[in-house]
């Protein structure tokens, strides 16, 4: 992730080959929908704050993550308008 303002990304991706997972030389991929792009901008932009996104290993070790969430999911229960409305797959 950034460890400027928490945006995820994943730099360790593998591929599946004969029947094992192996390293893939690939630049970091982004991990969120493109759509939350300009949401995460605008809550950086108005907050400077770390969102603590991307953690995928146990919370507990990274409180600063914790944190990051918590006040990211505070921001958007007073902004719920910059949520973006997801299409309902068809
Ligand atoms: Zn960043």
């Amino acid at each position: 992730m950034c460890v400027r303002c928490g945006t995820p990304y994943q730099l360790l991706q593998y591929k599946k080959q004969n029947g094992g997972d192996q390293p893939l030389d690939a630049p970091p991929r982004l991990n969120v929908k493109e759509s939350w792009i300009p949401v995460l901008k605008r809550y950086w932009e108005e907050t400077e704050t770390f969102t603590g996104l991307a953690v995928i290993i146990t919370a507990r070790d990274y409180p600063e993550c914790v944190e990051g969430m918590r006040k990211f999911h505070e921001w958007l229960g007073l902004h719920p308008g910059v949520v973006p409305v997801e299409e309902e797959p068809e």
